[in-house]
């Protein structure tokens, strides 16, 4: 195929959704007609292709990014999974970074729930055109107008009716088509996998061309063309109306809504077509941008295989038989296996050993990649996740992915010495794949802390740590990530003089701490400039704050938000030396610190809880009780939606408590809002719990 018809002929996309809307079945049964999986799975049974660890299969969720080719009609079509559990923002952003397109999943009888919200909004953020499908038309229950409704409404998108769903809940029984204006009716007898076009049905009719009318009318308010016709009466071929909703979508003026049930297979064919029909081919979409290294400048690389080689890597996973796979996009130019690539960020040069592409059922092996392709390379050494790779000569560094930092920690001791050499190496592994995931040794306690974005997030990953990677330990319970930080401004001199007989040691610092605004971390300044303590001396004194800021001075938290500035000092020309000066510099950090001031900072969570009016009460209650702050409520589709801020440290095992106090007829949805200043009284307890070093962690097996 020439080259500008197949790039055309690419649609980048993945399914973003709410859990439980579907996603899994709908990204399944698409594969499944896409021609590479040839035996329909099920959730249900834990056999779809797109979950293959085996905890997502266990738990019936999503939470890697592989993608997935396909092939519809001339068109391939790349499938990025994004992960529908919030605990996992971080993977779902950085999927939605790299998509040209989304199929936005709802259940047809939840409708909008304040998950898919979250998700809407983070595809708004990255100007993702979508696409809506609502799934489960067979439930009971199920209501496609209302969905409809609340897509305009809560979600505030500009929804374009283009099917109707033809019956509803067990008497659903295929969909008519508003721009081509036909229909489609499943055979019951095949399970809904084969169809026929059928004239519109007569008992659809007016309600279809009310629609119709509708979605012409919702058009000529952004089309002149049809405008046009419109007002005048005239026919619109389909070809035009196709090409108007695909520009109106891609420019994101609307979101076209399509039907079906999965789990029939109803709808699934023609969910495809609207995936070609309407979504954007990479040379749709603004080219990408990037920085040239050492310099300020921005390029624009068109999507072009003539142009030089650039790809971001968006996922590192590893499997057990091939080992690590990069999952790189590729923006610009062709790749051949065998040439040398840059890591642009961390100026190294790598081979691209193999280049796969993924199918849901087998691996093919590729000689080059080029624009638009969605590839895996195998065996990159420097390589992590959100990375980008480029060509050696025209490098370039397109806009990083980034990543919130961890809330929650659990510490890990391996069993034997054999076990803490794999826990090593899995580690390495975990933290290539998901960068929202952090290890550190914990410096008094010499403990392995792994830190994570939930409860869930980090559950997931001691789960495959034990099971997958066979690393036998006793794990801590998870433990809030407490950050200690000053609330004003100090400075302080401190020495540090020892005379034991020969060389002595001689260190001396006056330093200024001042608060920062959240999300800072600690900013070094040296601002010595007479000579007082000579330059050699500052790495020493940065070292000793940093050192200090990790261990924590309040209660063992590492220390954040504060500017370190290094304003006088002295020396000595025999006794000084770098362990001096870093000793003098923790010990002022750490005076100053308690001069200025400190307090304890906690994370707080947002949390939304959807609950029938009559456990309302019973929510409310316990929230308060959990320390929380009712922010916001209102009705929803029969129920209420509260929402609070929370801190994270009483939210534990609210699943369960949720569960147990309303029959399980409430959920939640969880994300963090940011650190604040833990009260006084709970502060209080900590600190004479914790000591001033940290506790040990307790742990279990
Ligand atoms: P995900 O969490 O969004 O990936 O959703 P899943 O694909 O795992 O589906 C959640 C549940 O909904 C499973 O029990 C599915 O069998 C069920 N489900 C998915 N699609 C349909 C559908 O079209 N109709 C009905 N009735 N159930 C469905």
């Amino acid at each position: 195929m020439p080259r500008n018809s197949s790039l055309k002929n690419t649609r980048n996309i993945g399914f973003i959704a709410h859990i439980d809307a579907g996603k899994t079945t709908v990204t399944e049964r698409v594969l499944y007609f896409g021609g590479r999986i040839y035996k329909i799975g099920g959730v249900d049974e834990g056999t779809t292709a797109m979950d293959w660890m085996a905890q997502e299969r266990e738990r019936g969720i999503t939470i890697t990014s592989a993608a997935t080719t396909c092939e519809w009609k001339d068109y391939t079509v790349n499938i990025i999974d994004t992960p529908g559990h919030v605990d996992f923002t971080a993977e779902v952003e950085r999927s939605l970074r790299i998509l040209d397109g989304g199929v936005v999943v709802f259940d047809a009888v939840a409708g909008v729930e304040p998950q898919s919200e979250t998700v809407w909004r983070q595809a708004d953020r990255y100007h993702v055109p979508r696409i809506c499908f609502v799934n489960k038309m067979d439930r009971v229950g199920a209501d496609f107008p209302r969905v409809v409704g609340e897509i305009g409404d809560r979600l505030a998108a500009n929804p374009l009716v283009v099917q109707l769903p033809w019956g509803s809940e067990e008497d659903f029984i295929g969909i008519i088509d508003l721009v081509r204006w036909e229909a489609r009716i499943y055979d019951e007898d095949e399970s809904g996998v084969n169809f026929r076009i059928v004239p519109v049905p007569e008992e659809m009719e007016a309600l279809a061309r009310t629609q119709r009318e509708g979605l012409l009318e919702a058009l000529a308010d952004l089309d002149e063309d049809i405008l046009e016709r419109f007002l005048a009466d005239g026919e619109i071929e389909t070809d035009k109306l196709l090409s108007v909703l695909r520009r109106v979508t891609v420019t994101g003026q609307g979101v076209p809504v399509l039907c079906g049930s999965a789990f029939k297979n109803k709808g699934i064919q023609a969910l495809l077509d609207g995936i070609v029909d309407y979504l954007p081919s990479p040379i749709d979409v603004p080219p990408v941008q990037g920085a040239k290294p050492d310099s300020e400048s921005v390029e624009v690389r068109p999507p072009d295989d003539e142009t030089p080689f650039s790809g971001l890597v968006f996922k590192v996973m590893t499997d057990p038989y091939m080992g690590q796979l990069s999952f790189c996009r590729v923006y610009s130019g062709v790749i051949r296996t065998g040439e040398q690539v840059m890591n642009v960020g961390r100026g190294r040069s790598e081979r691209i050993g193999r280049l796969l592409r993924m199918h849901a059922d087998k691996r093919e092996e590729m000689q080059e990649a080029r624009t638009g392709d969605i590839v895996a390379f195998l065996g990159l050494r420097h390589t992590t996740t959100g990375d980008t790779l480029a060509a050696r000569q025209s490098p370039l560094l397109l806009e990083s992915i980034e990543f919130p930092e961890p809330v929650i920690s659990v510490a890990v001791e391996p069993k034997t010495k054999a076990d803490e050499e794999r826990l090593g190496t899995s580690l390495g592994k975990l933290g290539a794949e998901d960068p929202s995931f952090r290890v550190r040794t914990d410096p008094e306690t010499g403990q392995t802390i792994m830190s994570g974005m939930g409860e869930l997030h980090l559950e997931i990953l001691v789960d495959r740590l034990l099971r997958e990677f066979k690393v036998e330990a006793n794990v801590s319970k998870p433990r809030v990530s407490y950050r200690e930080t000053a609330i004003g401004s100090a400075q302080v001199r401190e020495k540090f003089v020892r005379q034991t007989g020969g060389r002595g040691q001689y260190g001396d610092v006056e330093l200024r701490v001042e608060s920062l605004s959240r999300g800072s971390g600690i900013v070094f300044e040296w601002a010595i400039f007479g000579g007082a303590i000579p330059k050699e001396y500052a790495k020493s004194v940065e070292k000793g704050v940093r050192g200090a800021a990790d261990t924590g001075i309040l209660a063992g938290y590492p220390v954040v938000d504060v500017k370190v500035t290094v304003e006088d000092g002295s020396y000595h020309d025999v006794d000084s030396s770098e362990l001096a000066f870093s000793v003098a510099g923790s010990l002022a950090f750490q005076g100053a610190m308690r001069k200025a001031g400190m307090v304890v900072l906690e994370p707080l969570m947002k949390l939304e809880v959807v609950v029938p009016e009559d456990y309302l009460g019973d929510v409310m209650g316990d929230l308060t009780s959990r320390r929380g702050k009712i922010s916001g409520m209102f009705r929803r589709a029969g129920a209420q939606v509260v929402s609070a801020l929370v801190p994270l440290a009483e939210m534990f095992g609210y699943a369960t408590d949720l569960r147990s106090s309303t029959q399980g007829r409430a959920h939640y949805t969880m994300q963090v809002a940011g650190y604040e200043q833990v009260p006084a009284s709970v502060a209080e307890e900590m600190i004479q719990r914790t000591g001033a070093s940290g506790s040990r962690e307790a742990l279990v097996t």
